[in-house]
């Protein structure tokens, strides 16, 4: 699909072989690929037997009517239940759960005994509520530990949550809450972030002016201001949950029953309602959060940076961590409040050792330069994790030498909502890392990069990204919507599930991610990735960050359109010169002159979703002068502005 012989990324040679003294301890070592390829099933069900089942199950998988999938079934357990009280029950309930750690610097600690009386109180307020397994309740709330609560109490009662990020409009929980048809939602008054208290609950009350079938909302008090208020519909969650009994006795579901509807990021499209089940999605989230972080729960400090509201933190901040038992850290603001260094600052505080975030944050650090994070001992690390985007070589570098202190192992884990677990991703005791590559499908996960025929590529090659085989953390349908489903993800190659993402894969097979298969730009015939362009800008010293788009060109079809962030340590030399001509040569001799943008543009700010993903559809509409698209998931609606205001006149 991209063309092969285009490529900066093949050409990156650094490797990065696991570190001795993890290999020898490692959680889990290159005998399990071989044990999943000989019986994928046989060792899914290894991995579900890690969890407490109230009934087993009678069969691993029934794909009798593909592409609908049952795991486990028969199989009966209950989430919060193998989240919490099996830890109690184990004598670890004075284990650390959470180390939470408000933006305005309050701070709460959660052991396990502590979320297992939360949970079974606010269970039971949700019962008193009239809440029945199988109904439908939002969250709206900011990163609380009540959040997690929230979540394990709903799991608890068996009814799916849907969590909408803190950050989105009124329309946007609007639309989602009538799309579940939730009755429920469980918000707060607001929560801190960038400094400042962030309203809430008017955006709630907004919204539920056209959900009439919303009978209750439940209120956490975070910050105090002022709430309006509906008598006989809102309740605060400290009048409520707090005069419930702490005793709740978890009833056990189905391996299928729903567990969340989570919706997708929003990057690409209109945001898709992903319902995940019970069984095989706690089952994959517990094993790969134990495998790719190779987490040791006596010992480790484990922390998500991203999040609740976007499906990295449903299974890797509260199912996946929780279900190990491990201490994790929460915390509720943005990077820079009150200070660029504060995410260093927590790591340094609470020890973390394993951190996984995003490529957008590492990019804005890198912009932010070395000295900040250069204040801090951050020798607690001993594993960092990236998700979310292709991360570009040189960021990749960057976080190994500044974070990692050029010791530790970065997993760059490729998944999706759809996936609901990691699925393409190095082993940290077994991969030799490459900078920019996710390497190879996780044990008992199969993907293939295929050509527009469906067939596989051979090494060196590009293509499109599926996955060939079913696997327990999938999608089970798209809310409400089959046919979105099966057109969705199933049609284009039948049999196979399509990711949309586009693929390399390099002379030893590894996978290189290149990006949606929508970015990809087609310049005098020539198909080239906005990742790979992106990567080659990355890797100027003057840039921390880009988007690339293809724009309808007369000549050409497309031209690349580049949008570039500057270094911090850059932005001020040469303010006067412009570096578009210096930047277009560098592209030109990392991947060749076709390669060369038409354009760039040094902007302040990029256009990202909630979940820190660049919309290169809405630069797309700038660089061809159309009106934007659906932009409900935009995290800052004047970057746009912003950005426009520096386009050349008539471009
Ligand atoms: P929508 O489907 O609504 O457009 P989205 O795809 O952005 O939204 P998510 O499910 O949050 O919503 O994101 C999954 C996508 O993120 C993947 O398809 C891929 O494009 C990208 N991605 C995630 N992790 C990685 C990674 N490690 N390397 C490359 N790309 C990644
Ligand atoms: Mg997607």
């Amino acid at each position: 699909m991209t063309d092969a012989t285009l490529s900066n990324l093949l050409r990156e040679e650094r490797r990065f072989p696991p570190p001795a003294d993890l290999a020898e301890q490692a959680n889990v070592t290159a005998a399990a690929y071989d044990e999943a390829a000989a019986d994928s099933e046989a060792f899914w069900a290894a991995q579900a037997a890690r969890l407490d089942w109230a009934e087993p199950w009678t069969q691993v998988l029934d794909w009798s009517r593909p592409p609908f999938a049952r795991w486990f079934v028969g199989g009966r357990l209950n989430v919060a239940d193998n989240c919490v009280d099996r830890h109690v029950r184990a004598g670890r309930g004075d284990r650390v759960a959470f180390h939470w750690e408000g933006e305005p610097g309050d701070t709460r600690t959660l052991t396990y005994t502590e979320l297992k009386d939360e949970v079974s109180r606010a269970a039971n307020a949700l019962l008193a509520l009239g809440v029945q397994a199988g109904d439908r309740v939002a969250i709206y709330l900011p990163m609380i530990p009540e959040t997690v609560v929230a979540m394990l109490a709903c799991a608890r009662i068996g009814a799916p949550h849907t969590v909408v990020f803190g950050g989105f409009s009124a329309e946007a929980l609007r639309g989602r809450i009538l799309d579940c048809d939730a009755r429920v939602v469980i918000t707060a008054d607001g929560g801190y972030r960038k400094g400042a208290a962030s309203a809430l609950k008017p955006a709630v009350d907004e919204a539920l002016e056209q959900c009439p079938d919303v009978r209750s909302v439940l209120v956490v008090r975070r910050t105090g201001q002022d709430v309006g208020w509906t008598e006989g519909r809102d309740a605060w969650w400290h009048d409520l949950v707090a005069a419930q009994s702490a005793e709740h006795t978890p009833e056990a579901f189905d391996s299928e029953h729903p567990l969340y509807i989570m919706y997708t990021s929003g990057t690409t499209a209109r945001p898709k309602g992903i319902l995940h089940t019970t069984g095989g999605y706690l089952t994959q989230v517990a094993w790969s959060h134990y495998a790719v972080f190779d987490v040791k729960p006596e010992t480790d400090v484990y922390w998500t940076a991203a999040d609740i509201g976007w499906v990295t933190g449903h299974s890797y901040i509260v199912y996946g961590p929780l279900a190990n038992g491990v201490t994790s850290v929460l915390y509720e603001g943005t990077p820079d409040t009150p200070h660029q260094g504060r995410w260093w600052e927590i790591v340094r505080k609470y020890g973390v050792t394993i951190l996984y975030c995003a490529p957008t944050a590492i990019r804005t650090f890198m912009k932010w330069g070395d000295a900040v994070p250069g204040r801090y001992d951050l020798t607690s690390l001993r594993l960092l994790g990236s998700v979310g985007e292709p991360i570009n070589p040189e960021a990749w570098m960057w976080y190994r030498r500044v974070i990692g202190g050029d010791r530790t192992p970065i997993v760059d884990t490729w998944w999706q909502t759809e996936t609901g677990a990691q699925m393409i991703s190095p082993l940290p005791g077994v991969s030799t890392c490459k900078p920019g590559s996710a390497l190879r499908p996780l044990p008992g996960i199969q993907a293939e990069v295929v050509d527009d025929a469906g067939e596989p590529v051979p090494n060196g090659s590009g293509g499109y990204l599926v996955l060939t085989r079913p696997w327990p953390a999938m999608l089970r349908t798209i809310w409400g919507d089959e046919q979105r489903y099966l057109d969705t993800y199933w049609s284009r190659f039948p049999g196979r599930y399509f990711a949309g993402d586009g693929a390399k894969k390099d002379d030893d097979g590894d996978i290189w991610l290149l990006g949606r298969v929508d970015d990809v730009m087609n310049v005098s015939g020539h198909r080239i990735s906005t990742t790979e362009v992106e990567s080659a800008l990355v890797s100027h010293p003057l840039v921390a960050e880009a988007a690339v788009v293809g724009a309808a060109d007369a000549t050409t079809g497309q031209g690349i359109v580049a949008f570039v962030i500057l270094r911090g340590d850059a932005a001020g030399k040469g303010a006067d010169e412009d570096p578009a001509q210096e930047l277009r040569a560098h592209v030109a001799k990392e991947i060749g002159p076709i390669a060369r943008p038409r354009q760039i543009l040094v902007v302040a700010e990029l256009p990202k979703t909630r979940s820190g993903k660049i919309m290169r559809r809405l630069l797309r509409d700038i660089a061809e002068n159309r009106e934007l698209g659906d932009v409900t998931t935009l995290t800052d609606s004047t970057v746009m502005d912003a950005i426009r205001e520096r386009l050349p006149e008539g471009s």
